[in-house]
């Protein structure tokens, strides 16, 4: 989950509109990140030939016949409510499998929910209605949409690693636009 800052010059510019993702500034980019943390969710990929040894090995490519499946479980770092970071500053060092998306990294898009807003536009959706760039820089409407995760997590503390399956969710690949 990228740290969003929505400033109104930014707003006012229109940027996304015109600017690829691949020559934003780094402020820019950040301002992409409409804050729904449905990246904080865990989840795996799912492939039933895959050898059990092999179920839970790292990835950089969803091959065919695989699908990523999203659960509710969320990184103990997420404040539930406001859908942000706690400790957004030092996330790499404290949580290694936190994903940051870059432009450098952006084959890793796939990861993504499909109403992330890194991912409309990499594939050429535009940022959807309920975007804070397109409401005042609030983020209430896309609460609203039921785009967040806002009260819909269990903390990954509180779960058995054994009962990860039981926690799976289709909701996180709903998008609107
Ligand atoms: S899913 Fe995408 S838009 Fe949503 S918080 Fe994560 S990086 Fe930002
Ligand atoms: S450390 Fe956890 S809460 Fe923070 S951005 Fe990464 S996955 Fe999300």
């Amino acid at each position: 989950m990228s740290k969003s800052l929505y400033s109104k010059d930014l707003i006012k510019s229109q940027y996304w509109l015109d600017t690829p993702l691949a020559d934003m500034s780094k402020e820019q980019w950040e301002s992409i990140c409409d804050g729904c943390a449905k990246c904080c969710l865990h989840k795996f990929i799912d492939d039933q030939s895959v050898n059990e040894e092999d179920d839970f090995a790292p990835t950089d490519v969803l091959r065919e016949g695989e699908e990523i499946l999203f659960t509710n479980i969320a990184c103990h770092l997420l404040h539930t409510k406001t859908c942000a970071c706690t400790s957004y500053e030092k996330r790499s060092t404290l949580v290694p499998d936190c994903v940051t998306l870059t432009k450098e990294n952006l084959e890793s898009i796939f990861y993504m929910p499909k109403s992330c807003s890194y991912r409309r536009l990499h594939e050429g959706r535009g940022l959807a209605s309920w975007h804070p760039l397109l409401n005042k820089g609030k983020k209430a409407k896309m609460h609203e949409s039921r785009i967040s995760v806002r009260g819909r997590t269990v903390n990954e503390h509180d779960i058995l690693y054994d009962e990860f399956e039981d926690y799976v969710v289709t909701w996180p690949e709903n998008d609107i636009d």
